[in-house]
């Protein structure tokens, strides 16, 4: 048999392609738990967008089937065996700054832009072509191949909860989510809470009122604050001016003269928490502050903790936790809420992100060792285990083949802290469909994906598929 030209079948069909996803594209199908009902379980615009993507595989021919409104699929082949593609055609919110309606797709400079361009309904019409063409060219396959298709992987997963409880689980595949070459590996997931109780003497010079910080466990704080009863506020705002100008941080000293209390702010930089060395952790540097000014009772065993054990310990060394392996990189530690309260004391919120070869059991226990000098109790969350897939499976194989093939760029194996639904299948990955030049603008303002991408991750879409059923 011939050899198959990939990009000369896309070429043919660059605007249908186009076409659809401009169709997908205007549904604004972002999460709205307040329009939320029984059969729109999270809200009306992903339930829409589905509808859409599943219609326009009834229209291609393809078996079909809308489970519940949250997450549906469509499938093509026979056989036993069973291969899964699993996008998203939910989006993230819109957020400010844009040149352009994000629901009313534009082509500029090569690009087409509109919430979802990249994350993740280009990359999900691509794989949708990329069977389309398998099946239009009537090529033998001894395996069926199914789209599954999220409509709330931006938040919680609800979708993909629902089709595993129910529905037939692939034995191998990937998820179009990420970027090139490959994801093979996913760090596991979980987060502490950390409380110090107790009290401060009512006297004490310097007495902590309140101390915030931080939205979620996997963000890195841009900001903190707190409020004091401080003594001698002259000397204190020496030594915050002294701070600011040592390190990395902007900040604000305010002195409220009618109840005699001060307010600190410190201003760093957020970042997703599986990177927590990207960011400058507002929180950890205001508990720095704080260490140094006279604290008393659990306050101070508050600031001192995350000083001597949290503050820029990325790797959770001070805190015991650290571990390292060959393949999958080391633990990371992102201290993402830290409040204080005169009622409820103080609470640490770490998340922890961590490869094969350490248990969420043995990360607690020596959290515990670690903490409770300071008078902290831990409580674990739900862990997520890390996820690995060996390179030598021959669907890693296969995918590297094809990408190297196709784009003549090198290829690695790769893991990541973030999660993907590509840890949903033991034999699961993701593939594309970022290539290493392209701009990242998943989640930003004005987030395109560039026809070049977009018809190349199509062709390699296709091959990969094809030889990994055929
Ligand atoms: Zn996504
Ligand atoms: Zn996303």
């Amino acid at each position: 048999m011939m050899a198959i030209n990939w990009k000369e079948e896309v070429k043919k069909r660059e605007d249908e392609i186009l076409r659809d996803l401009d169709t997908l594209l205007r549904v604004p199908s972002v999460r709205e738990d307040e329009l939320a009902t029984e059969d729109a379980p999270v809200g009306p615009g992903p339930k829409e967008a589905l509808k859409t993507m599943l219609a326009i595989g009834e229209r291609d021919g393809f078996q079909t089937k809308n489970i519940d409104h949250i997450v549906g699929y469509l499938e093509y082949g026979a056989g036993d065996e069973l291969m899964g593609i699993l996008g998203h055609v939910d989006v993230v919110p819109v957020g400010t700054g844009w040149e352009s309606d994000p629901f009313i797709p534009v082509i500029k400079n090569e690009r087409i832009y509109a919430r979802g361009a990249s994350d993740d309904k280009g990359p999900t019409m691509a794989a949708y072509y990329a069977i389309k063409m398998i099946k239009e060219m009537n090529l033998p396959i001894s395996k069926r191949v199914r789209m599954i298709i999220g409509t709330d992987e931006e938040s919680q997963w609800q979708c993909m909860d629902r089709y595993l409880a129910t529905e037939e689980i692939p034995d191998f595949g990937f998820a179009p989510d990420a970027v090139f070459p490959i994801i093979n590996g996913e760090k596991g997931n979980v987060s502490l809470r950390v409380q110090v109780k107790g009290e401060q003497k009512q006297d004490a010079a310097n007495f902590l009122h309140s101390f915030d910080a931080g939205l979620r466990e996997n963000m890195v704080p841009q900001d903190a604050h707190a409020l004091l009863s401080v003594q001698d506020v002259a000397t204190m705002e020496v030594a915050f001016e002294r701070f600011l100008n040592e390190e990395p941080v902007t900040g604000t000293f305010v002195f409220h003269p009618e109840n005699e209390t001060v307010e600190l702010t410190i201003v760093g930089k957020a970042a997703h928490g599986s990177t927590p060395e990207v960011g400058v952790n507002a929180g950890t540097y205001l508990a720095a502050f704080l260490n140094q000014c006279q604290l008393t009772g659990q306050a101070k065993q508050f600031v001192q903790m995350i000083t001597e054990k949290v503050h820029l310990d990325f790797a959770g060394e001070k805190m015991g936790v650290a571990h390292t392996d060959e393949v999958m990189g080391s633990t990371s530690v992102n201290a993402g809420i830290i409040t204080f309260t005169e009622k409820d004391h103080g609470t640490l919120g770490v998340n922890l992100r961590y490869p094969r070869g350490i248990a969420v059991e043995t990360i607690e226990i020596r959290a515990e060792q670690e903490l409770s000098p300071y008078g902290a109790t831990i409580a674990r969350g739900k862990e997520k285990e890390p996820h690995y897939v060996p390179a030598d499976d021959p669907l890693v194989q296969t995918l590297l083949d094809v990408y190297h093939r196709q784009t003549g760029n090198e290829v690695f194996e790769q893991t990541i802290g973030g999660g993907t639904y590509g840890r949903l299948l033991k034999r699961g990955v993701a593939y594309g469909a970022l290539f290493p030049d392209s701009i990242d603008t998943m989640h930003q303002a004005n987030e395109f994906i560039s026809l070049d991408d977009l018809f190349l991750t199509t062709a390699i879409y296709a091959e990969a598929i094809y030889e990994l059923i055929k």
